[in-house]
């Protein structure tokens, strides 16, 4: 049998486009799956254009494919279910169904891996709110359909309640006590359906809740950053992954607390493409095909900016005046505000040095 295949994947985006770089550099066929034709992908790519609920379009895709996978988690799993054969998709769709609604994610997160995330509770109208106790914080977000602080709400006192009852009533939504953290971290595990690797401790720094700024190694304890890791590596393990899944925790005083999971390459892992052995998309793509999957070392300490559509034109200025600084640029055709259009990653041991664009400026 061939060691070539032909990789499906449902998403061109910019995802998709660097799974796909990391497929062809090993030999693999890429066909995306995505509404636009001139997706980035299509760089890189065949493209079947197509809305990602058109079951045809997915039969079309797998028909063609040895194996897919998603680079993002709202993938219509029932359409998947319907048109895969047996292991087609590694990652399964069970773990899109679990990253695809807060509930099912903390219930999986605290009763099956066992890790600790901020006391919740499920709250599916205005009335499960009435008996809150008001001298704690809260954080409450609807189950489905959120992101980048979308379908959110903060509680700090009973102003905030009218709103709250809305969103409440709105949707079925978790209730999380506020964590008081000193910095947000993730952690980057892929996995083979077998063994698992585990990337450094990324810190994360988020302006208007879109990530600005990563930083490599994430400046906390040894002891906590082998805690954060070994939780990854548990969920990982309890999930039997394939592929890279990230995972989302605050990062207290001494304890680390368990936010969300990604089942796919993140944002926070690109410096891997540059500042590692093997980039989160190489180990992705190694993990969905079954292939051994290699120990991950960072070479350098390392920083990524976020290029957003409003910081195009100082992004490019910068790497002209710092030309070992890697710029990666989608290919998005329109840079519209806070789209996110490229990243640039470099390796610097004084982070604090290192300026995000448009800081101060568009923030
Ligand atoms: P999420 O959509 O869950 O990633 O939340 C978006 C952002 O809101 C996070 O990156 C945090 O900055 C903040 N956040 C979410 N949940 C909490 C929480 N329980 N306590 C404090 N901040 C939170």
């Amino acid at each position: 049998m061939s060691s070539t295949k032909t990789i499906g994947i449902i998403g061109g985006g910019q995802l998709g486009q660097m799974m796909a770089i990391s497929a062809i550099y090993m030999g693999h066929k890429v066909i995306t799956l995505n509404p636009a034709s001139d997706c980035p992908s299509s760089r890189v790519s065949e493209v079947i254009a197509a809305p990602y609920d058109d079951v045809d379009a997915l039969r079309q895709l797998a028909d063609h494919c040895d194996v897919l996978t998603y680079e993002f988690e709202n993938v219509d799993a029932d359409g998947l279910d319907a048109v895969i054969k047996d292991g087609q998709l590694p990652q399964g769709t069970e773990l899109l169904r679990i990253s695809q609604n807060r509930i099912f994610e903390k219930d999986f997160l605290s009763n099956k891996a066992q890790v600790t995330v901020a006391p919740y509770k499920v709250v599916t109208s205005s009335l499960d709110l009435e008996d809150i106790d008001l001298s704690k914080n809260y954080v409450l977000k609807t189950a489905t359909g959120g992101y980048d602080g979308h379908g959110q709400k903060v509680i700090t006192s009973a102003e905030d309640l009218e709103e709250a009852n809305a969103l409440a009533n709105s949707a079925e939504c978790v209730l999380e006590e506020f964590v008081n953290f000193d910095l947000e971290i993730s952690v980057i595990v892929s996995g083979n359906g077998k063994d698992v690797t585990v990337f450094p401790v990324q810190e994360n720094i988020h302006r208007n809740n879109i990530l600005s700024k990563t930083i490599v190694p994430a400046r906390i304890s040894d002891r906590l950053a082998d805690r954060a890791k070994a939780i990854a590596v548990k969920i990982a393990e309890q999930l039997n992954l394939s592929g890279t899944l990230c995972v989302e925790m605050f990062a207290t005083a001494d304890d680390i607390i368990v936010n969300e999971i990604a089942p796919r390459p993140h944002n926070s892992g690109h410096y891997s493409i540059e500042a590692c052995d093997f980039s989160q998309f190489d180990t992705h793509i190694l993990g969905v095909l079954g292939a051994p999957l290699p120990a991950i070392n960072l070479h350098e300490p390392a920083v990524m900016l976020n290029v957003l559509g409003q910081h195009v034109e100082a992004a490019e200025r910068y790497v002209t005046e710092n030309p070992s600084a890697h710029l990666h640029m989608y290919g998005k055709l329109e840079a519209k505000h806070n789209r996110k259009m490229g990243h640039v990653t470099l390796f610097s041991n004084e982070p604090d040095n290192v300026v995000e664009f448009g800081k101060g400026i568009d923030f």
